[in-house]
């Protein structure tokens, strides 16, 4: 037999049990605690991870003193940072580790403090429901979902079920992203009933009923406290778009994709002045600490499709973000740092590790990123191959991206379709860095697939509902194969003739005896009606919804649709109805 050296490094095994023939992670020695925890080993050219942690951007007047620090007499610690930074033990970050039993909570609370962790929870929130969770390299990968209602789709009510159903399916964040309805009382009401920290990007409540060019920097403030004390427990702040990196902008194939980069820079252009976000950013800074909101500090000038990959204009911001991470620790703030996009594969690492170097550890928060743009309709999964390279090599939480990316907003099926695609990504990410006990659940479906025992096997998926719908589509007794091979090539049930094996069988199981399913349950069997494609009616109904919305009449198309009038005039019609929406639903809330 041909012996092998395999690249074992030292990693955790990402097996308790140490269980079948698999030797384990391929990825560096876990090493918590220090700037590589859980990382990927370095392929040649990548930069190397900065020497500096948030213990070198101290408050002025701290010292460090030991392991700690000593903040100045009649200092009140607000924020998670200034409670690690003082050696305290937070009941958050117990809770944390409690959730992640392979840390501890001192090794929680020294991630933080080093700022290569953040424990997003608002202390409003924390009066509600929240669930305090944790997001770092040190950390299993998160995953955000995006909701929202939008000036023609949704309400309140929709965006909470939404809140309910993308945690049922695994999002550990949620943001807001509303730009229609009944911002407030969406906000609110999604806060006060949201066990998983929610995120918000503060400009688009700003600017519904006014253009961005009128927003002035004292509005931007009252927004900003306005949501700090709803309990909103990280911001998008796009602080790192400056006047001066535009130009670079102009040789893009697609510009400025971000919604929040693209109306500050025209904020910047109409007024001849700098990024407000960034000019004021120790005030905002100030309101952030009060309440403990982590900063998300915004990707304005990620690329928008592969060709624009980490060109002059992303990497610049990225500097300046690495320049405003260390602005907001010396406030005792907690900062994450937003990140691309839209990334050829072979550039994902780099990305992943430049920003560790240039913003010092803190935690990067991705959305995917698409490593192809020509699958519209898909981009759940070209993000999610995205996703998962960028969660192994440097990403601690992943932004979803759903089925209907690009082409219109997600209704309850695409909110699944992305959170699913994201828990893959993560999941196969911390099983690649060898987190601790991270392969157990692979481990144990797979013992329950070899015995052929299917009720395990459908309870142990993610999904049960839908593995039991497909298995019962075809065959809905469960024998000893299924209908993909049946039972003369069924290869599994040749192995265990081999070798008996029924280590994972129920208790009472019998070879000879054919075990009936359950019959398919509701949910089930509208998973099998609803394959491939919504039915008709369905579509017809989001599509009349749609169009009501925007005051069309059926078979036609709406005043303001392209083929009927010029790009201006489209635009003129669109801005009065968002005004008008605007103002329907203030009518609404004062009477
Ligand atoms: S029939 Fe094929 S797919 Fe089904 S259990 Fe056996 S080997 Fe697996």
């Amino acid at each position: 037999m041909a012996s092998r050296n395999l690249p074992l490094r030292g990693a955790f095994n990402p097996s308790s049990a140490r269980e079948g023939t698999n030797p384990g992670s391929f990825a560096n020695p876990p090493a918590i605690g220090r700037p590589l925890s859980f990382s990927s080993p370095d392929t040649p050219g990548m930069p190397a991870p900065s020497n500096k942690t948030a213990w070198d951007f101290l408050p002025v007047g701290w010292s460090r003193s030991g392991a700690f620090a000593t903040a100045p007499a009649g200092f009140t610690a607000l924020t998670q940072l200034e409670h690690a930074r003082l050696g305290v033990v937070t009941q958050e970050m117990r809770r944390v580790a409690e959730r992640e039993p392979h840390l501890t909570p001192e090794q929680v609370r020294d991630e933080v403090g080093a700022g290569r962790a953040i424990i997003p929870a608002n202390k409003v929130h924390l009066g509600f429901q929240l669930d305090p969770m944790a997001i770092g390299r040190a950390t299993q990968t998160k995953i955000n979902a995006n909701m929202g209602a939008s000036p023609v789709s949704s309400s309140t009510s929709e965006e909470v079920e939404k809140l309910h159903w993308s945690v049922r399916w695994g999002a550990d964040t949620v943001m807001d992203l509303s730009t229609g309805g009944n911002l407030d009382e969406c906000r609110e009401a999604i806060v006060k009933n949201s066990k998983v920290p929610i995120g918000t990007v503060p400009i688009y409540s700003m600017i519904i009923g006014r253009k961005i060019e009128d927003l002035t920097e004292s509005e931007i403030m009252k927004g900003l406290l306005h949501q700090a004390k709803q309990g909103v427990d990280y911001f998008t702040i796009h602080a790192g778009v400056l006047r001066e990196h535009l130009p670079f902008v102009e040789k893009r194939l697609i510009g400025i994709v971000s919604r929040g980069g693209s109306l500050l820079a025209k904020w910047m252009l109409v007024h001849k002045k700098q990024n407000p976000m960034f000019t004021h950013f120790d005030e905002i800074c100030d309101i952030m600490r009060e309440y403990d909101v982590s900063f998300s500090l915004g990707d304005g000038l990620r690329p928008g499709g592969l060709a624009d990959a980490s060109d002059e204009a992303q990497l610049s911001e990225l500097d300046t973000l690495g320049e405003l991470t260390e602005k907001a620790w010396r406030k005792g703030c907690q900062v994450m740092v937003e990140g691309p996009g839209h990334v050829p594969f072979d550039q994902i690492e780099f990305n992943m590790k430049l920003q560790r170097t240039v913003c010092h550890g803190a935690p990067f928060y991705v959305l995917g990123p698409l490593v192809t743009d020509v699958f519209p309709g898909y981009d759940h999964i070209t993000s999610c191959i995205g996703a998962t390279a960028a969660a192994y090599h440097g990403a601690s939480m992943l932004c979803y991206v759903t089925p209907k990316e690009h082409v219109g907003l997600p209704k309850k099926d695409d909110v699944k379709q992305g959170c699913i695609a994201y828990k893959i990504a993560a999941h196969a990410a911390d099983v690649a860095l060898g987190i601790p006990g991270s392969r157990d659940w692979d481990d144990a479906l797979t013992k329950a697939r070899a015995a052929l025992n299917w009720d395990k096997h459908f309870e142990l998926a993610f999904d049960t509902d839908t593995a039991r719908a497909f298995h019962d589509e075809d065959l809905d007794v469960d024998t000893d194969f299924c209908a993909m091979c049946g039972h003369d090539w069924c290869s599994v049930r040749i192995s265990k003739e081999i070798v008996e094996f029924t280590s994972g069988k129920a208790d009472g199981f019998a070879r000879e005896r054919v075990m009936k399913s359950p019959a398919l349950s509701p949910e089930q069997r509208e998973i099998l009606e609803k394959r491939g494609v919504l039915p008709a009616e369905e579509l017809h109904r989001l599509a009349s919804k749609t169009q009501s919305a925007v005051g069309v009449e059926k078979g036609n198309k709406a005043a303001c649709h392209s083929d009927v009038v010029d790009g201006s005039r489209a635009q003129q019609i669109q801005e009065k109805l968002v005004q008008l929406r605007v103002k329907d639903s203030a009518t609404a809330a004062e009477d």
